[in-house]
């Protein structure tokens, strides 16, 4: 029996969203496409979106979504009730290809709990023909797919334009299952673990350019995105500034940056007055703050801007409403800011603060603790931050710390993850120092999570089958001390 709690949720949100691709009935393939953390967290994931109506729109294929169910439902699944999609509401049972969307190192968590709670066997080698096929995709599983090996049949690396429907096709084609797993394995840019290992094999991941005149846009609007009820349009892919630290910056490669024509096609088709622009690097983008000047009756937010951006965006801010702004500032010194490879100066940073502060009531900045190079003093030199940018910005100042966790294709690659209590200790100063400071307060990650993010993010197989409960014990130091020798995403080919 499907959980009637599952259902009138689904109801819920379904009733307030805007749908804007064809959804179908009935397909000749069927496919589940399975973001595996909550709702608001889905939706908001514009690549998520794209893949969803890239689906939608292929001829042969019925397909239908599933988030992770919120955790006052999570005890009927528990209990024995059944999971559903979210629009059709068919148990996953019923799909023949189940594809998840992993944008983030611990939901893979989630995906392990998502595969016992669909009742499937969460080893892809203990499935069979009976069992729908589960492959995954998305950024952090491109850039490290071993960690997820042991739980897909197939994983997908790359940007999905470049060739889901081609992978689909071949499903839709093969007689076994075994058959289709031989030939998609033969795609440079899909990898089959059950009979591919880093050793073994080299992989390209896959990389769209038409995105220049094509960008994503959103096919779902809902007022429970993050970005609250607003048409998303994707502006750029990739960054070009390439801090030391920043995944999308390295895996997304080559950076692209939407026509201003293009993105003008995508504003006037929008079904909401207010529209999202994203990208990682959407205040690189030179064309856009004039573009956005000829639309004064749309109102317009921006998923990352630096601070260092261009006047013009946050003059398109200041007239969006919006009265909180969020900056990744990374390091309260500028010595360890350009040791990092993001050297923006303290001048600008307290320049910009000030002429901010008249229009807007608080700004979020982020930081990491645990960076490499980062010595005692660039914790102490919070004191100093905070002093300068409460004389300049009048507002609530909120820091949002998060323990820096090397990623995959980063110049800091094989550099260690500082450890839980060091991360600990350093955090307790930071809110020590900020506690000194009225309208100043402190959220941060917590260091136990980052560690499991940190195993995941540069782990191999060993990871995968630890965080599964499969192995008991993994040396943990192997993978969260300074790496050496072949990392286990070396069989992967980034472009450049
Ligand atoms: S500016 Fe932001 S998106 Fe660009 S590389 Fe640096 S951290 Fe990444």
């Amino acid at each position: 029996m499907i959980s009637r709690r599952l259902i009138s949720r689904w109801r819920y949100l379904r009733d307030r969203e805007k749908l804007l691709v064809p959804l179908k009935s009935y397909g000749v393939l069927n496919v589940l496409l399975v973001f595996p953390n909550v709702y608001s967290v889905g939706i908001s994931n514009l690549g998520f979106q794209r893949v969803f109506s890239l689906l939608c729109r292929h001829s042969d294929v019925l397909c239908d979504v599933m988030y992770y169910p919120d955790d006052e439902i999570l005890p009927d699944i528990e209990a024995g009730q059944e999971l559903c999609s979210f629009y059709l509401e068919k148990t996953p049972s019923e799909f023949d290809v189940i594809l998840f969307s992993v944008s983030f190192e611990n939901d893979l968590l989630n995906v392990i709990r998502l595969l016992r709670l669909m009742r499937l066997p969460i080893l892809a080698g203990e499935r069979d023909e009976s069992h729908p096929l589960i492959i995954g995709g998305g950024i952090v599983p491109t850039a490290n797919p071993e960690p997820f090996a042991p739980f897909f049949d197939a994983l997908f690396l790359g940007e999905a334009e470049a060739g889901l429907d081609g992978v689909i096709e071949l499903y839709g084609d093969a007689d076994s299952r075994g058959s289709f797993l031989e030939k998609v394995a033969k795609f440079k840019f899909v990898y089959v673990p059950l009979l591919e290992s880093p050793k073994d094999c080299k992989k390209v991941r896959a990389f769209w350019k038409d995105v220049v005149n094509e960008p994503t846009c959103s096919c779902v609007v809902t007022p429970f995105s993050s970005f609250g009820e607003s048409f998303m349009v994707e502006v750029s892919r990739g960054c070009p500034r390439r801090c030391n630290f920043c995944l999308s910056s390295y895996v997304c490669r080559p950076v692209r940056f939407v026509s201003v024509e293009a993105i003008k096609n995508a504003i006037e088709k929008r079904p909401v007055n207010k529209v999202g622009l994203l990208g990682t690097s959407v205040s690189e983008h030179k064309r856009l703050p004039d573009l956005i000047a000829r639309y004064r009756d749309v109102e317009f937010s921006f998923s990352s801007i630096r601070i260092d951006a261009k006047e013009q965006f946050f003059n398109v801010l200041r007239h969006s409403g919006a009265r909180t702004l969020t900056f990744g500032i990374e390091a309260a010194s500028q010595r360890l800011r350009e040791a990092i490879g993001k050297p923006v100066p303290d001048e600008l940073i307290f320049e910009r603060l000030k002429v901010l502060s008249s229009d807007f009531e608080a700004v979020k900045l982020y930081f990491m603790v645990g960076l490499p190079g980062e010595e005692d003093g660039d914790i102490s030199a919070f004191d100093v931050f905070l002093k300068k940018a409460k004389g300049v910005f009048k507002g609530r100042i909120s820091l949002s710390i998060a323990p820096f966790v090397p990623k995959p294709f980063t110049p800091f690659e094989r550099e260690p993850f500082a450890g839980q209590s060091q991360l600990k200790s350093k955090i307790k100063r930071i809110k020590k120092i900020a506690s000194q400071f009225k309208g100043v307060n402190v959220n941060y990650d917590l260091p136990k999570w980052s560690e499991v993010q940190a195993l995941i993010s540069c782990g191999d197989r060993d990871v995968g089958f630890y965080l599964a409960g499969i192995k008991k014990k993994i040396d943990k130091e192997r993978y969260l001390s300074r790496k050496e020798g072949t990392l286990p995403w070396r069989f992967i080919t980034l472009l450049s």
